[in-house]
């Protein structure tokens, strides 16, 4: 499995208070899978994300992505797997305000191993006519072609979005998802994402269902299984 997680827990404590965010989630995704992640607000779906891309760090358990256990990399180790391996793709869009679009991808592909081309990634998301603009003179939806095209020019292994569209209105909304699954097929990455969306749900390799910081469902394509 090119990403396998098993038994992932996660406290969060503030002050005398500690809540457990992630109560031993397991879930697989292939080479070139797309899944989705749905549940409730405050649910984990978040923070089991950002373990993903090594934003946080669980607890307890195992997160293996492309054959590396990354709860066993050091802090330095763990900025080079996410800058070398993983997009990530945000509700708000985290454009630098002071870079043109085109510089915006510039700065990603200058610390990439293997970067895509610039003007590719913009064509690829619509946006090359776009790229001497600044994010401010851009829609939302625009933005988020962007800052797409800024996470898929570094050509990762593994692309986690957070609820991609959770800012924009329905037909921008349909038009990124549309968007997201060209990259998924024609750059054949492995997409793991956040969302509500049914058309997404309908068409993921497998929809994981988080409640209260476990997957209470797990559905591959068609078929749905029962929690362990
Ligand atoms: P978050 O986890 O980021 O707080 P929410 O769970 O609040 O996200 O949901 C984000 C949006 O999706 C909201 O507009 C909510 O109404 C909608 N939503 C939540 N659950 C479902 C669902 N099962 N089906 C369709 N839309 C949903
Ligand atoms: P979701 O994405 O499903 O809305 P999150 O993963 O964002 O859920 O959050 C799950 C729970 O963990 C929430 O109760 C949230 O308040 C808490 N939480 C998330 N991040 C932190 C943090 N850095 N410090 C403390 N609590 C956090």
């Amino acid at each position: 499995m090119f990403l396998q997680v098993e038994g992932l827990r996660k406290s969060y404590t503030s002050g005398e208070v500690t809540t457990e965010v992630l109560k031993g989630v397991g879930m697989e995704l292939a080479h070139g899978e797309l899944g989705v992640i749905l549940g409730p607000s405050g649910s984990g779906k978040s923070t089991l994300l950002n373990i993903i891309g090594g934003i946080d760090r669980g607890d307890e358990g195992k997160v293996t992505v492309g054959g590396v256990d990354i709860s066993g990399l050091s802090d330095s180790q763990l900025t080079d797997y996410r800058r070398e391996r993983i997009g990530f793709i945000f509700q708000f869009y985290n454009l630098i305000p002071t870079l043109t679009v085109g510089e915006n991808i510039e700065v990603v592909a200058q610390i990439s191993q293997s970067p895509l081309g610039i003007d590719q990634v913009l064509k690829a998301v619509g946006m090359l006519d776009k790229k001497r603009r600044f994010p401010k003179e851009l829609s939302g939806g625009e933005q988020q072609r962007v800052s797409i095209a800024r996470a898929v020019v570094k050509n990762p292994a593994l692309l986690l979005c957070d609820e991609p569209t959770g800012a924009l209105d329905y037909s921008t909304a349909r038009d990124i998802l549309q968007l997201l699954e060209h990259i998924h097929k024609d750059y054949g990455t492995t997409i793991l994402m956040i969302t509500h969306n049914a058309a997404i749900s309908a068409m993921a390799n497998k929809v994981y269902r988080v409640r209260s910081g476990e997957i209470v469902e797990t559905r591959i394509n068609d078929t749905v299984l029962p929690a362990e």
